[in-house]
């Protein structure tokens, strides 16, 4: 038996939370997770597990989510690997501590002061169920290249990746430098009890309370990426079958089961009554006349989700779609007009195939509209005037941002990743994530002589 294998046993959720989080400490304590070249071994691991089981892991994400094989790749293996080569790539750079200039009566020119990254020590990832895979490793990228110890909690309700996940990271990992373990709320609560140095939450905003009023009894910091309601505008000046095909496409990847899906459209009477039957155009060109028989479209994770999605079919007029399928948890891309702001589908995430379009005015309707509601985690529109884009993003709060192409604000690399207010708090994703996982120690040195 390996080393490795010996402590796979040992620690298939035999240990208590306090023993494993007291075991990875010790790992921590020891130094050994502070050299670069450690570090390195470790995202390499993390990227060969990727790599290496990517039908597995792929058919894994059809049980769960009916992503087909094409979607599941780009989404949670690709784009994580892409992040994985890019911290690669810069880690040593980003590591170097960055010098700051020393005022000329702060002392002779032998001063200096620099900047440097801090390891925190133990890291707590809870994962939710939508990107089941992505959202389980993506952190673990930050918090491993940033010299922590990690414990890794992905979502009991996405059954089969999670199994697979859990698996592959025991097989890959020293249990000692990152352990898995699997379970609902109770294991969760068992974990939250512990003294982590950094909990990184991926969910609803309810169960974001309950992380950081634990957090806060040890004072750790918290990353909460959360969701919320993100709008969507379409001005007049749109091209509106060109903004009902991008719009299409963000809207129904992963049956709208993203936490940056757009949520509603805001638009005015007239550029709403152009939309709707590019909007259903749209749909048919990708899905085709009976989504329910399309391969690129995928399923809602329970009978709990689709119930409450089928409830929100009754908040407007079924424009388009509306079909639904509970054996099946099917339900069709479907877009709803004439939604009063005060029905259901306007009170909590839709996070779902639906698409609900609420008439405002103009631009300045739109901007209160959005000013009334919680920070959404993003904010798109489609528009050709500079003029709509800067009112829009200077006089209003999201976590990000994105004109022509909404999801683009998480894509591209080199953009932070994170909410605001209700959408939640930190970012990360490439030298963000760094940043996340460690502490920015200053440092002053003073010559003796
Ligand atoms: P979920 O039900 O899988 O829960 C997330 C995690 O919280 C799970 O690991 C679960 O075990 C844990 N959990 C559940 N109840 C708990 C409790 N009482 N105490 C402690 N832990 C508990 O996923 P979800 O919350 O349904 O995920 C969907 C939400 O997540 C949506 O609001 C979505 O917008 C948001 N989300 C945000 C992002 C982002 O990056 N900002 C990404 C994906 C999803």
């Amino acid at each position: 038996m390996t080393a490795t294998t010996a402590r796979e046993s040992r620690t298939q959720q035999s240990e208590t939370a306090a023993e494993v989080v007291g075991r990875l400490r010790a790992t921590f304590n020891t130094g050994v997770t502070r050299p670069l070249d450690w570090r390195v071994g470790q995202l390499q691991r993390l990227r060969a597990l990727l790599v290496e089981n990517e039908q597995e892991l792929t058919e894994a994400l059809w049980a769960d989510l009916r992503k087909n094989a094409a979607e599941a790749k780009a989404q949670e293996i690709d784009f994580t690997v892409a992040d994985i080569d890019e911290t690669l790539a810069n880690l040593e750079n980003w590591l170097q501590p960055r010098p700051v200039e020393v005022p000329a009566h702060f002392g002779g020119p032998h001063t200096t002061a620099y900047t440097t990254y801090d390891p925190l020590g133990v890291v707590l990832v809870i994962a939710p169920w939508n990107f089941p895979l992505h959202l389980l490793i993506d952190p673990i990228i930050g918090a491993l290249a940033a010299g922590n110890t990690v414990v890794a909690k992905p979502s009991e309700i996405s059954v089969h990746t999670s199994a697979v996940a859990s698996r592959l990271l025991r097989q890959y990992f020293d249990a000692d430098v990152l352990t898995v373990v699997e379970g609902g709320a109770e294991e969760t609560t068992a974990l939250l009890a512990q003294r982590f140095d950094h909990i990184f939450y991926t969910g609803n905003g309810t169960v974001g309370r309950i992380v950081m009023a634990a957090a806060a009894q040890n004072l750790t910091p918290v990353t909460l990426e959360l969701g919320g309601k993100s709008p969507v505008f379409v001005a007049p000046d749109a091209d509106v079958d060109e903004t009902a095909k991008r719009l299409v496409g963000a809207k129904f990847g992963n049956a709208g089961q993203q936490c940056i899906a757009p949520d509603y459209v805001l638009a005015d009477p007239a550029t709403a009554a152009a939309l709707v039957p590019a909007l259903r155009a749209a749909v048919e060109a990708q899905f085709g006349s009976t989504p329910q028989t399309a391969a690129g479209f995928g399923r809602i994770i329970n009978e709990r989700h689709f119930d409450r999605l089928a409830r929100l079919l009754d908040s407007g007029k079924v424009a388009v779609g509306g079909q639904h399928d509970r054996d099946d948890l099917f339900i069709a891309p479907t877009v709803l007009t004439d939604v009063d702001p005060a029905s259901p589908v306007m009170q909590e995430e839709i996070f779902g195939p639906i698409l609900a379009v609420v008439e405002v005015a103009d631009l300045e309707a739109a901007i209160a509209f959005i000013n009334d509601r919680d920070k959404p985690l993003a904010l798109y529109a489609f528009t050709t005037s500079e003029d709509t884009k800067s009112r829009l993003v200077n006089e209003t709060s999201s976590g990000g941002v994105a004109w022509g192409q909404p999801v683009m604000q998480l894509l591209m690399p080199g953009l932070p990743f994170g909410g605001v207010g209700e959408s939640g708090m930190g970012r990360y994703h490439g030298r963000y994530s760094l940043e996340t996982f460690s502490h920015l120690k200053g440092v002053a040195d003073v010559p003796l002589g």
